[in-house]
């Protein structure tokens, strides 16, 4: 496979009449018909390579001026533990701010908030998922200890810019509250990767096979990480 600055999906269809690259934020998309071989597909692809490039970088840079809170606000959908669920805001004389997440991510809000509104929904909604995922992940500790033997001092969750989590000297394990959004399966990797670094401090060979002993499959949770995890962040920064 070629390679291409940013995620590529390739999707047949048998509907497409030619073959096509679309560009949406944070993926390149090519679209083969049936009936086109690889050899085609692959050229075509290379030919187009720059212009989708170019493209791609304008969408994300389009994105990113977006401030959060506004981008946040008007989402009608927001990802929650890897799928994309209503968002409901609703707004009325003397209600509390509350969040609550069943089927769709319910956020209710005072009346009058003016300029202030988008803020405060999203500010409540991080405040609510940090507090859901500390206690959700200290169950997931709690459910692989017996099998791996290892217990972190203390659970932080918080916003990160750059990382999904790290592990202190002292074996407290710093999570990305954005971990929630991910699919369960995703930040199950990311737990076990850093309770591995109470054992293992570095990225040794030792250190991955330790992380594979518990998780065979990680590889795959890592590819999602690098495939949608740029994405997630910058939709997302506080
Ligand atoms: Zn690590």
């Amino acid at each position: 496979m070629k390679s291409v600055a940013g995620p590529l999906k390739i999707r047949r269809s048998s509907k497409a009449k030619r073959l096509r690259l679309a560009v949406k934020p944070g993926l390149i998309e090519l679209v083969i018909p049936r009936g086109t071989g690889e050899a085609q597909a692959m050229a075509f692809l290379d030919q187009h390579r720059a212009w989708a490039e170019g493209k791609l970088l304008e969408l994300n840079d389009r994105a990113s001026r977006i401030p959060a809170p506004a981008s946040f606000a008007s989402s009608p959908t927001l990802p929650w533990r890897g799928r994309e669920v209503p968002l409901i805001i609703r707004e009325a004389p003397g209600l509390r701010t509350r969040v609550s997440v069943e089927g769709a991510i319910h956020i209710a809000l005072p009346q009058g908030l003016g300029e202030t509104r988008d803020e405060v929904a999203l500010r409540a909604f991080y405040v609510w998922v940090r507090r859901w995922l500390r206690t959700h992940v200290a169950a997931m500790v709690e459910r692989l200890a017996p099998r791996t033997g290892l217990r972190p001092r203390e659970i932080r969750v918080k916003h990160m810019k750059t990382r999904w989590g790290s592990c202190g000297p002292r074996n407290d394990i710093n999570l990305n509250w954005l971990l929630a959004l991910a699919p369960e399966s995703v930040l199950e990797y990311v737990v076990v990767h850093e309770l591995c670094h109470i054992s293992e401090r570095n990225h040794s060979p030792a250190f991955w096979s330790l992380v594979a002993r518990h998780l065979p499959n990680y590889a795959e949770e890592r590819r999602w990480l690098k495939l949608h995890g740029a994405e997630l962040m910058r939709r997302f920064s506080l």
